[in-house]
């Protein structure tokens, strides 16, 4: 009996439950009104007509809340997309979904990120009884999401003429509730939403992609460290885009649901060294701007250390130091170009004009983000809109600096050819300058060889020489070889009274009569040695020879050079000459020097200063 009172008290308190629910519901039926889902074909945002809660503990169940229902405060969410920011409440948002057809409905409910950690979605009917459960979240398996999608896709089921109350309840591991856009769809639109999404992400990932592939090769190419540094921050770009939508979960990694939480800032942390390293490179900015190009190195170690806390899991600290370290860096590098390109850097408006792009969707993104513009396709991919105008130009800038260093480098060569060019002509020059003075001193040295320094006239040697020449030409020509010998007279004694020197003036007197006298193309003078002179005379005859000889003795007399101890009282010379005509027999060279000195011996034992005469024939 009590058994059977305390079920009926058991099933009493249920029926005084339900009651207080239904009645519950009837009240809240002015505040919150039913999502029309039996429209086809169409895309809702539901947000408008969801009520929210704030649980601070973080312990509410279902149960509870639906214990308690109107009791608790449930607000009007009043947002386009709900967004909770940092927060270590858990946030329960409660839907109601109305079938007015004749037949059973299904409806999605897309919960359009990827980010949340732990999504607890439950279906309850009229009745209040759970229908349909969901425990999912980016820190839950892959495998615990219903529809395998890169966000999350609640398959909602609610009878013919039915309401079904949708609540949801959010919660963040470290205190970050991320904005969560919601969409309620049929199957058509979903699948319909779903292509074109897909479609757009391929053209942008398989774009990337391409370059990403583009900029490798042509780094393996041309070994340009720009090209490498574009592949990582393409690489990284890539691999942060797939996390932030959820791809990479879907397709790469599923099984790791860890390393799905780390790689979204750890490929933040990366592309912001791969930009940096690109900017120095393709900007020269440590060539351009030293102290910022410094600046940007420390902001980016800054960066990369924001983004280790997310390796122990605290990715809420790790984003309140990366936002805004994030909008410095950005600012620092759009102030950088921005000041090269007016000093009329063009390298610099082109990264300006990507990087603006690539700032302007990245802001959007985090206005749409932080619920300050409205959702909407332009908003919600202005980060991808951005990234792939950016990364576009980047790829243009980056040809354009190749070209410029290509034509750089054709201007240095021009340059140090027409250097070496002009190096070469001035050393040719040099050389024949050079040449031309040793030609000179050769001949210098040769005239030394031939000719005494004292005179200038021939020497002995160029007599031995010469004179065999001149018997062959003589004989040639037909014409008489007349040679001479004139030694001064008492020479020794001019020496002894006036000194060596006097004697050397003589000598160079004597020189300049001779040079004077003998003045016809085939005479020949030489100084024989000491006071002795020979002369090859070039004349017809014995007679025009002895003639010519004369004539000079007597000039010689005329100069009147005092000779004090001499018995003529003036410089005087005593001559011998030779006259070969007979080529038939010839005598050697030798000879005829023999003969001419016998002559003069034979003048100076008649008087001295006079001429004695030799037809050669005579005694050979
Ligand atoms: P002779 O009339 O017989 O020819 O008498 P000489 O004194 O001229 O003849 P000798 O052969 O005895 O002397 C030649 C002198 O010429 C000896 C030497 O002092 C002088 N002599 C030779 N070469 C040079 C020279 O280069 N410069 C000067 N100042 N004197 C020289
Ligand atoms: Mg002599
Ligand atoms: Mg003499």
């Amino acid at each position: 009996m009590r058994c059977a009172l305390a079920g009926a008290q058991t099933g009493m308190a249920k029926w005084t439950a339900a009651l207080i629910w239904s009645l519950s519901w009837l009240l809240a039926w002015q505040a919150q009104a039913a999502v029309d889902i039996a429209t086809p074909s169409t895309v809702i945002n539901p947000a408008p007509q969801v009520a929210v809660l704030e649980d601070e503990t973080a312990q509410l169940g279902i149960e509870q809340i639906l214990e308690q229902a109107e009791a608790l405060p449930w607000q009007m969410l009043e947002q386009e997309v709900p967004n909770f920011g940092f927060t270590h409440s858990a946030w329960w948002l409660k839907l109601e979904l109305a079938n007015d057809s004749h037949a059973p409905l299904r409806r999605l409910l897309e919960l359009a990120s990827p980010l949340p950690d732990f999504i607890d979605a439950y279906a309850v009917d009229a009745e209040g009884r759970v229908l349909q459960q969901w425990n999912t979240g980016s820190r839950r398996p892959f495998a615990s999401r219903p529809v395998r999608h890169h966000s999350f896709v609640l398959p909602v089921h609610i009878g013919a003429n039915e309401t079904r109350h949708v609540y949801l309840r959010l919660a963040s591991h470290d205190g970050l509730v991320p904005a969560l856009p919601m969409l309620l769809m049929d199957d058509a639109s979903f699948l319909q939403r779903t292509q074109s999404e897909l479609m757009a992400y391929s053209v942008l990932y398989g774009g990337l992609l391409a370059l990403l592939l583009y900029n490798l090769l042509t780094f393996v190419a041309t070994r340009e460290k720009a090209f490498l540094h574009s592949v990582f921050y393409l690489g990284a770009f890539l691999l942060f885009n797939l996390s932030l939508r959820g791809f990479g979960y879907q397709f790469l990694w599923p099984e790791w649901p860890r390393f799905n939480q780390q790689v979204l800032l750890l490929s933040a942390g990366l592309l912001y060294v791969a930009l940096t390293l690109f900017s120095l490179d393709y900007l020269s900015l440590k060539r351009q701007a030293p102290r910022l190009a410094k600046g940007l190195v420390a902001l980016t170690g800054l960066l990369v250390l924001s983004v280790l806390p997310s390796l122990a899991d605290r990715f809420a600290w790790a984003l309140r130091a990366l936002v805004p370290l994030s909008i410095g860096y950005a600012l620092l590098l759009l102030g950088a170009s921005a000041w090269l390109s007016f000093k009329g850097d063009r390298l610099a408006r082109i990264f300006l004009l990507g990087w603006s792009g690539l700032l302007a969707g990245s802001v959007l993104y985090a206005l749409r983000l932080g619920g300050f513009v409205p959702y909407g396709l332009a908003t919600e991919y202005a980060l991808e809109l951005g990234a792939g105008f950016g990364f576009l130009l980047l790829a243009f800038g980056l040809a354009c600096k190749i070209n410029y260093l290509k034509r750089a480098k054709l201007e240095a060569e021009r340059e140090t050819y027409e250097l070496q060019r002009t190096l070469n002509h001035q050393l040719e020059t040099k050389v024949h300058q050079r040449t031309q003075e040793l030609e000179q001193a050769n001949h210098k040295l040769a005239a030394m060889v031939r000719t005494d320094p004292l005179t200038g006239l021939l020497n002995r040697r160029q007599f031995e020489t010469l004179i065999n020449e001149e018997i062959q030409r003589r004989q040639r020509d037909g014409k008489p070889l007349l040679f001479a010998m004139m030694d001064i007279d008492d020479f020794k004694l001019f020496n002894d009274t006036y000194g060596h020197q006097a004697g050397d003036q003589v000598l160079i007197e004597v020189a300049d009569l001779l040079k004077a006298h003998f003045r016809r193309a085939g005479d020949r003078l030489f100084r024989l040695g000491g006071e002795e002179f020979g002369i090859l005379l070039e004349a017809d005859s014995l007679e025009a020879g002895r003639y010519a000889l004369e004539r000079f003795r007597h000039a010689l007399q005329q100069l009147q050079i005092p000779h004090e101890a001499s018995r003529h009282g003036v410089v005087t010379g005593s001559f011998g000459l030779v006259c070969c005509s007979d080529y038939d027999q010839v005598p050697a060279a030798m000879a005829i020097y023999r003969q001419a000195d016998q002559a003069m011996y034979e003048a100076k034992q008649i008087s001295r200063n006079r001429v004695v005469t030799r037809s050669l024939m005579e005694e050979v």
